[in-house]
C-alpha cells in the first residue's frame, strides 16, 4: 500500500507555526517515503469554523510549498458517511445516549471515591453505574432533552473479549524511523462522546472514518493527540478499519516556552508573511531543513 499521510486542520482561525511545523513533518514523510501528502479540512464543528479560514489555510499551506491533489476532503460534505458508522456502531450496541450534562458529570466526578480526571474530551465520564430505563429515555427523547451519543467502553470490552486487551498501535518516531508496539488502552478515556443531538458525528468518529477511506497509511500529528489515538484504535477494530502507523511528534513551543496557539495572532502564517517573512525561513525558524 502507498504510504499515504495528511494534515488535517480545522479552519477555526489562522495558521500558525505549530500547525506549519506538523504539516511540514507530514509532508517530509511523505516525500522521502515516495508517498502521497493530503489535506482534510476537519470543520464538523459548525459554530467555530469558518469557509474564510478554509480558503486562508490553503492558501498559507500553497504559500509553504505543500501541495496536495485536489479537491480536498472536507468533512462538512460528508455527514451521511458519518451517520453510517454511527448506525454501524449502534447495530453493535455499543452506543448509548447520555442525558447528563458537562457540569453533571464534573459534579458527579467530585463526588467519586476515585475521581477520574480530565481526559481526551473534559472530564473522563465513566459511564453509568446502572443503564437508564427505556421508558425513561423515551420520556425524556420526547420531552426534547438534549443528549450525546457515547461509547460504551465496558460494553466494548465484553464484546470484543480478549482482543479488547490486545488493542495495540504502531509508533514510529519520525527521526529514527524506530517503530514500536504500544498497548491501547481506550477505556480510561471512559464512554467518550461520538456525536451529540445537535453535532451529528465527533472528531474522533470523523477522524477514524476519514482516514480509512482516504486510505491513511501513516498518520503524523502532535503529541497531544496521543491519548486520542487509543480511542480510535478502538473505534478502528469496532468498525473493521485498518490502524495506520501513528508518528506523534512534540508541539513546538515559542520563546515564552508555551505551544503556538490560534491566540498568537502575530505568529500566524499570515502575520509573518506580511512582515516579509520567507518559507524558507519559516522552515529555519522551526528547525526544518529548507
Ligand atoms: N483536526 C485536528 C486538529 O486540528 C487534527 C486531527 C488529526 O490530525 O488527527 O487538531
Amino acid at each position: 500500500m502507498r504510504f499515504t499521510t495528511r494534515f488535517a486542520p480545522s479552519p477555526t482561525g489562522r495558521l500558525h507555526l505549530g500547525h506549519a511545523y506538523s504539516a511540514i513533518l507530514a509532508d517530509n514523510a511523505a516525500r522521502s517515503a515516495g508517498g502521497v501528502f493530503l489535506v482534510r479540512i476537519e470543520d464538523i464543528d459548525r459554530n467555530r469554523c469558518r469557509p474564510e479560514f478554509e480558503t486562508a489555510l490553503l492558501s498559507d499551506l500553497a504559500w509553504l510549498g505543500l501541495d496536495c491533489p485536489l479537491p480536498v476532503r472536507r468533512q462538512s460534505d460528508h455527514f451521511d458517511d458519518y451517520a453510517a458508522a454511527l448506525d454501524k456502531l449502534r447495530a453493535l450496541g455499543v452506543l448509548y445516549r447520555c442525558f447528563l450534562t458537562r457540569r453533571e458529570i464534573s459534579e458527579q466526578s467530585l463526588s467519586a471515591p476515585h475521581a477520574p480526571g480530565e481526559g481526551i474530551d473534559g472530564v473522563i465520564y465513566p459511564g453509568p453505574a446502572v443503564a437508564m430505563s427505556r421508558d425513561e429515555e423515551h420520556a425524556r427523547i420526547a420531552r426534547g432533552e438534549s443528549f450525546a451519543w457515547r461509547i460504551a467502553m465496558k460494553y466494548s470490552q465484553d464484546l470484543l473479549g480478549e482482543e479488547f486487551s490486545r488493542l495495540e498501535f504502531v509508533e514510529r518516531d519520525l527521526t529514527t524511523n524506530v517503530e514500536r508496539r504500544i498497548a491501547a488502552h481506550p477505556h480510561l478515556h471512559g464512554d467518550v462522546i461520538l456525536a451529540r443531538k445537535d453535532t451529528p458525528a465527533s472528531y474522533h468518529l470523523c477522524v477514524v472514518h476519514d482516514d480509512a477511506l482516504q486510505g491513511v497509511t501513516h498518520i503524523v500529528r502532535g503529541e497531544d493527540l496521543r491519548s486520542s489515538t487509543h480511542v480510535h484504535v478502538l473505534l478502528q477494530k469496532l468498525l473493521g478499519l485498518p490502524t495506520p502507523v501513528y508518528s506523534h511528534h512534540a508541539l513546538l513551543t515559542g520563546p515564552d516556552g508555551k505551544r503556538y496557539a490560534k491566540r498568537d495572532q502575530a505568529l500566524t502564517l499570515a502575520a509573518l508573511r506580511e512582515a516579509g517573512v520567507s518559507p524558507a525561513e519559516i522552515r529555519a525558524r522551526i528547525g526544518l531543513p529548507a
